[in-house]
C-alpha cells in the first residue's frame, strides 16, 4: 500500500529531519487511515525518542545561523512557502481530506488559513520592535530588544492538520527560532507535505523538523531536553496539564491552546435566521470538531421552539459522505472513539431528561459518520454541558434571563470561545464584559483569523496565536542598561 502521489508528488512517508527526509530509529511503523473509508492510505516511519532526539540536534545546531539572519532575510523565505501553499492548495486539501475527513471545501480553507498565518508573520518577522525607555537617571540609558527564545518544540492535533501547524512554525521562524514539530499521528502527511514545500521554500536544514510516533517518547523528549527553550502544543486540557507540568522541569516556556465548551447564547431579540445559520457554523464546521465549535446553545424560552425548528430544517439537507465527493458537506468523524463520546453524552442527556429531536444515531458502515443531531430540553447537569463533545451534536438549552444564561454560561472551568446573538447595543456590552472567553463572537459563528488573537483563558489555556501579538510568545525580552553615558 502506498500514498497515491498523483496529486501529490511532494508529498512524503518519511521523517524530516536536518533537512533530509529518512526513516525511524525503530522499526515501527503507522498506519495512516481515512476516515470516511477506513482504508490504508499510507505507512510512515514511527518515531521514537531516538528520532526526536537528532531532530532536537538539528534545531540546536541550525538556531545561530538562522537567528542571525536579518527578519527581512526570514521573511522572503516565509513569502516563498506562502506562495507554495497558494500554489499547491488543490493537492494539499485532497491529502488533507484524505486523511482527517473534512469535505474538501473546508479543506481548501483551511490550507487558505494556514497560508495565512506564514503571510502574517512573514510580514511581522521585520517588525520586532524594541523599545528606548527613559532612564530615572540622567546617566543612564535603558534599552529593550527582543530576542528569539530558541529551539521551540510543537505538538499539534488533527482536527487541524495545516492550520495548527502553520500557526505555530510561522511565527517561531519568523522570531528567528528553530522548530521540531511533532504533527498528529492520525494526520502526518499533511504535515510532511507543508515541510516539503518549505524545504523548496529554501529554509536552511534543520530550521524545521517533523517527526511523527510515539507521542509520550517524543513529547517526553521535546519537554525533558534543555535546549529546548518553549512548547507550545495544541490538543486536549488533561494532555496540556501534562506537557505543562513536564516542562517545569526546565522551565520552559509553554503555549498552550486547549479545550473549549463554548457557549452560544441567543437572546430574545436576535436575528433568528442569522442565528441559525451562524450556528451551524460554529457547531458543524469540521463535523463539530473544532475546540471553537459551539458545545451548549442557550435560548431565550420566547424564541425556543422556532429555534429548534428553523435549525432542523437546514440540518436535514445535510448530505454526509466522504469529503472528497464535491457533493459531501459533512464529513465523518476521526474515529471510533470520537463516536463513542458523542454516543456517551447523548445517552447521558437523554438519561437525564433531554429529548432527541432529529439523529442521534452513527452510521453503519466502514466510515466513522454520525447523524446529525439536535438535542432539546437539555437539563444543566447534562455532561456535555461540562466535557467537549467534539461532534456533530447540537443540545439546546431553554433560559429566561440575561443573568442566568451568562451564570450558566461560564459554569465551566473552559474559556475558550464564546457567542452571542443579540440586537441591543446596551445588551452586547454587557455580555461581552461578562463572559470569561478569550474570544468572542456577536452575531457570527466565524471568529478564525490570523489578524486577531487566538486563545483561551481558565483551563483553555495560555498564551494567544495569530495577530500582532502572536509572534510574542516566541520571543524573550532583554534588557540593557548603559551606565556611564
Ligand atoms: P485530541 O483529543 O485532539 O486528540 P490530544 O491532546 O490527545 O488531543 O492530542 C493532541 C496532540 O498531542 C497529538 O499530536 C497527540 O499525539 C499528542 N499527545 C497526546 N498525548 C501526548 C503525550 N502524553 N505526550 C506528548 N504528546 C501527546
Amino acid at each position: 500500500i502506498g500514498l497515491d502521489k498523483s496529486f501529490a508528488p511532494y508529498a512524503k512517508e518519511r521523517l524530516f529531519i536536518n533537512g533530509k527526509w529518512v526513516g525511524s530509529a525503530s522499526d515501527h511503523v503507522i498506519e495512516v487511515i481515512n476516515p470516511a473509508t477506513g482504508t490504508i492510505i499510507a505507512t510512515i516511519p514511527k518515531g521514537s525518542s531516538k528520532d526526536a532526539e537528532a531532530a532536537v540536534d538539528a534545531a540546536t545546531k541550525a538556531l545561530p545561523e538562522w537567528k542571525s539572519q536579518t527578519g527581512k532575510e526570514r521573511a522572503r523565505i516565509l513569502r516563498a512557502w506562502f506562495d507554495l501553499i497558494l500554489k499547491h492548495e488543490t493537492d494539499l486539501a485532497r491529502l488533507l481530506t484524505a486523511e482527517q475527513g473534512k469535505p474538501l471545501n473546508e479543506a481548501v480553507g483551511e490550507i487558505r488559513y494556514a497560508a495565512s498565518f506564514v503571510e502574517w508573520f512573514s510580514e511581522e518577522a521585520k517588525r520586532v520592535y524594541g523599545d528606548l525607555i527613559p532612564a530615572p537617571t540622567q546617566d543612564s540609558r535603558i534599552m529593550v530588544s527582543k530576542e528569539p527564545i530558541g529551539v521551540v518544540a510543537a505538538i499539534t492535533p488533527w482536527n487541524f492538520p495545516a492550520a495548527m501547524i502553520t500557526r505555530k512554525l510561522a511565527p517561531a521562524l519568523a522570531a528567528g527560532c528553530t522548530v521540531v514539530l511533532k504533527p498528529s499521528e492520525l494526520t502526518p502527511l499533511t504535515a510532511f507535505a507543508l515541510a516539503a514545500l518549505a524545504e523548496a521554500a529554501g529554509f536552511p536544514n534543520g530550521a524545521i523538523n517533523v517527526v511523527a510516533g510515539d507521542a509520550q517518547a517524543i513529547g517526553g523528549v521535546f519537554t525533558a531536553d534543555p535546549r529546548v527553550r518553549k512548547l507550545t502544543f495544541t490538543g486536549s486540557t488533561p494532555v496540556g496539564k501534562i506537557l505543562t507540568a513536564a516542562c517545569a522541569a526546565t522551565m520552559k516556556k509553554v503555549s498552550m491552546e486547549l479545550g473549549g465548551n463554548a457557549p452560544v447564547i441567543v437572546f430574545e431579540d436576535a436575528d433568528l435566521d442569522l442565528s441559525v445559520t451562524e450556528v451551524i457554523a460554529a457547531k458543524f464546521r469540521n463535523t463539530g470538531q473544532t475546540c471553537v465549535c459551539a458545545n451548549r446553545i442557550f435560548v431565550h424560552s420566547s424564541i425556543y421552539n422556532e429555534f429548534a425548528e428553523k435549525l432542523k430544517n437546514k440540518i436535514s439537507s445535510f448530505r454526509l459522505g466522504d469529503g472528497l465527493l464535491h457533493e459531501t458537506d459533512q464529513g465523518p468523524l476521526i474515529n471510533q472513539i470520537a463516536v463513542e463520546k458523542i454516543e456517551r453524552h447523548i445517552q447521558d442527556a437523554v438519561g437525564k431528561g433531554a429529548k432527541v429531536a432529529m439523529g442521534g444515531n452513527r452510521i453503519e458502515g466502514n466510515g466513522n459518520f454520525f447523524a446529525p443531531t439536535v438535542l432539546i430540553d437539555v437539563p444543566q447537569d447534562a455532561l456535555l454541558n461540562s466535557e467537549e463533545t467534539f461532534g456533530p451534536v447540537a443540545p439546546l438549552i431553554r433560559f429566561d434571563s440575561e443573568q442566568e444564561v451568562i451564570q450558566a454560561a461560564n459554569a465551566t472551568p473552559y474559556g475558550l470561545a464564546a457567542y452571542a446573538f443579540t440586537n441591543d447595543l446596551r445588551r452586547f456590552w454587557r455580555v461581552s464584559e461578562q463572559l470569561e472567553a478569550g474570544i468572542v463572537g456577536f452575531n457570527t459563528g466565524r471568529i478564525s483569523t490570523e489578524v486577531a488573537p487566538f486563545g483561551g483563558i481558565k483551563e483553555s489555556g495560555l498564551g494567544r496565536e495569530g495577530s500582532k501579538y502572536g509572534i510574542d510568545d516566541y520571543l524573550e525580552l532583554k534588557y540593557v542598561c548603559l551606565g556611564d553615558v
